[in-house]
């Protein structure tokens, strides 16, 4: 008697998806139908014509009456309440960076505080985007230095080819990626920036190449 109940309600529940499902698909039917895009776009997704079958449509009626997927996704957001978010609290918190991040451009100096560029001009002609500029003259020691170095940064594609290029680690792209600007004008870098961008920089950039060095 118990399992003839069962069996007639489980029937019962069928019969009620079996209903919703195929009314729910006549209303997108005539939905489209009545469109006048129906007759301008192609419809990559044409309602269906044929009969569902009955497996299909007993799974969906007993996921509509039972709210299956309703309750499975408040299982999943329950879950995740009692997990670590994923989420930062930027700028408050900050991500790891790889030590090869390639950020912000700066030029360093050695210990002493003389400069490293040596004005060979590499950076130069390696950049594919064009954004370095450089005029070089000889000191009255016979060491040659820079006495132009620009950066347009808006022309930069980040790609690291001048830190590759320079033999003595003069230009480098440090860590910073916090340097948005509301002008354009404020992006074009002189050698004055750059080299206060390295001595800012220095502790991170130097200890960001010692980490890296098995690799350069
Ligand atoms: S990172 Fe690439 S595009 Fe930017 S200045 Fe260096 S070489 Fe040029
Ligand atoms: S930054 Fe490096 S590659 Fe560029 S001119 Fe100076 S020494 Fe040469």
């Amino acid at each position: 008697m118990a399992s003839h109940l069962v069996g007639s309600s489980y029937g019962a529940i069928n019969r009620i998806g079996a209903r919703l499902s195929i009314r729910t698909s006549g209303l997108f039917t005539r939905t489209f139908a009545t469109s006048t895009s129906a007759n301008v776009y192609k419809n990559m997704n044409p309602p269906r014509t044929e009969e569902m079958p009955w497996a299909e449509v007993h799974e969906k009626g007993v996921q509509r009456f039972f709210w299956n997927e309703l309750i499975r996704g408040m299982l999943v957001v329950t879950g995740h309440i009692f997990k670590e978010p994923a989420t930062i609290n930027y700028p408050f918190e900050k991500g790891p960076l790889s030590p090869r991040f390639r950020g912000e451009h700066a030029l360093r100096r050695y210990p002493s505080g003389e400069e490293r560029c040596i004005a060979c001009k590499l950076c130069e002609a390696v950049c594919p985007a064009q954004a370095i500029t450089i005029e070089a003259e000889e000191r009255p020691d016979g060491s040659r230095r820079t006495t132009r170095y620009d950066i347009d940064m808006t022309k930069c594609i980040y790609c690291g080819l001048c830190q590759e290029a320079c033999p003595v680690d003069a230009i480098v792209e440090g860590p910073n990626f916090e340097f948005s600007t509301e002008t354009r004008e404020e992006l074009l870098y002189n050698k004055d920036k750059l080299l206060t961008n390295g001595d800012r920089w220095e502790a991170e950039i130097s200890s960001n190449i010692e980490a890296d060095h098995l690799y350069r």
